[in-house]
């Protein structure tokens, strides 16, 4: 065993402290604590998982999310991640393809996010894992971190937890379940899948398809909870609804081995969701944790390492958390409109037939939708620090 994973495998000990704390290891963060101590503050990782675990995700990965790694000093192209270059959409028969406005790639949550969590321990963050975090509160001024063994305390914490709420820090509750599932696919598929992402419509939801690396092809998909109750939560009664809707679902997947025996699921994803509310002036909320825009966008990833590396910002620069929410929100609003105005189109089944018919038409309406729904305001945040590689 090496020092550095041995390091990762120690529970901390009662008296431990740093600057600030990470509540959960996946990329916000990482992000978070990775660009404290990259500037000379101590940080501490606290993640639930004993070791590097999938996520549910479309492990598509945008330009915005490629540069906000290459900014944190992460070698992408050493990932050996499946390049995208176009989007096909699929509604019943009717498909239609677009050129992405950038180079897109694949790559599984797996990988990423040791990656990431990897990288913040070299720069210098203690990461411990299977530690769970059960209350987080402001105490006078001091973040004050309880997990099941010990309580903590230190100048500043992000709320990282993702999908999971802590204790006491609520996000409401929506209608959707998210699923991921990875499969083998065949040669014929894979000649179909390479180079492309698929966005396929059914009644209910939405899967996404995108390879991964090592000729993994990732589907996630998203599911109203309602449709899911009358035909249940196993691959094979979920795939054979999918498809008999869509013929190109049934084309990309008839053969495939699935790597796993079952999908991973999440459910009450609360999309459009924006934590406007201050936890505490030293409590941070950053990924999901602050705002969940539609999984269809594929930018959430970017958003997490986002707002993980400016709320890391936001505290060497002595800006409180709520001014830090303010900002970040402002910023996401327009593009979680217009993800919110497509998610609606997505939805409704008469819209989704007129949208697939512009889409036919006019292609190139597809790239600029796409571009539409991509996180602004990055320059800002990568060149307000010095970068490091
Ligand atoms: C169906 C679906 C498809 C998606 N597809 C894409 C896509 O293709 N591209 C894209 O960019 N985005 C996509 N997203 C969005 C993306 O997955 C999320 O926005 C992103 O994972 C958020 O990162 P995060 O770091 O906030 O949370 P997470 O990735 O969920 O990480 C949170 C971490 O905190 C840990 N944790 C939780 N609770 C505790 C606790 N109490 N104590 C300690 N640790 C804890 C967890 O174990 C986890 O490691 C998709 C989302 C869904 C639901």
């Amino acid at each position: 065993m090496n020092p550095r994973e041995q390091k990762s495998d120690e529970t901390p000990s009662r008296g431990a402290t740093a600057d600030a704390i990470a509540v959960g290891g996946g990329l916000a963060g990482s992000a978070f604590a990775l660009e404290l101590a990259r500037h000379g503050k101590s940080a501490m990782i606290f993640e639930r998982m004993r070791g590097p675990h999938h996520k549910v995700c479309g492990e598509f990965l945008s330009d915005r999310t490629q540069t906000l790694l290459r900014y944190l000093g992460i070698d992408v192209d050493a990932l050996g991640g499946s390049p995208v270059e176009t989007l096909c959409l699929a509604n019943g028969a009717k498909r239609t393809s677009a050129e992405l406005p950038f180079k897109a790639i694949g790559i599984s949550r797996l990988l990423l996010d040791e990656t990431v969590l990897t990288a913040a321990e070299r720069a210098g963050a203690t990461v411990y894992r299977a530690t769970s975090v059960e209350r987080l509160e402001d105490c006078g001024g001091r973040v004050r971190v309880q997990t099941a063994r010990a309580t903590f305390e230190c100048r500043a914490a992000a709320l990282a937890s993702g999908k999971h709420n802590i204790r006491g820090l609520p996000r409401p509750d929506g209608p959707m379940v998210g699923f991921k599932m990875h499969l083998r696919p065949t040669d014929a598929a894979c000649t179909a899948l390479i180079g492309s992402v698929h966005l396929i419509a059914f009644a209910g939801g939405y899967l996404g398809l995108c390879m991964v690396e090592d000729g993994t092809l990732s589907i996630a998909w998203i599911i109203n909870s309602q449709i899911l109750q009358l035909i249940g939560t196993s691959w094979a009664t979920q795939s054979s609804y999918f498809a008999k809707q869509s013929p190109i679902f049934d084309e990309l997947t008839a053969g495939a081995a699935p790597a796993w025996e079952k999908p991973l699921a999440v459910s009450g994803l609360p999309y459009g969701f924006m934590r406007s509310a201050a936890i505490a002036p030293t409590i941070y909320p950053v990924g999901d944790q602050l705002a969940v825009i539609p999984s269809f966008s594929g930018d959430g990833t970017a958003l997490a390492l986002a707002s993980g590396i400016a709320a890391a910002q936001s505290i060497l620069k002595c800006e409180g958390a709520l001014d830090f929410q303010r900002r970040m929100l402002a910023n996401y609003k327009p593009q979680f409109q217009r993800a919110a105005a497509l998610d609606w189109v997505i939805a409704d089944p008469r819209l989704r037939n007129v949208g697939m018919a512009g889409a036919r038409l006019f292609p190139s309406m597809v790239t600029m939708l796409v571009s539409a729904t991509r996180l602004r305001g990055l320059d800002g945040l990568i060149s307000s620090t010095e970068a490091r590689t």
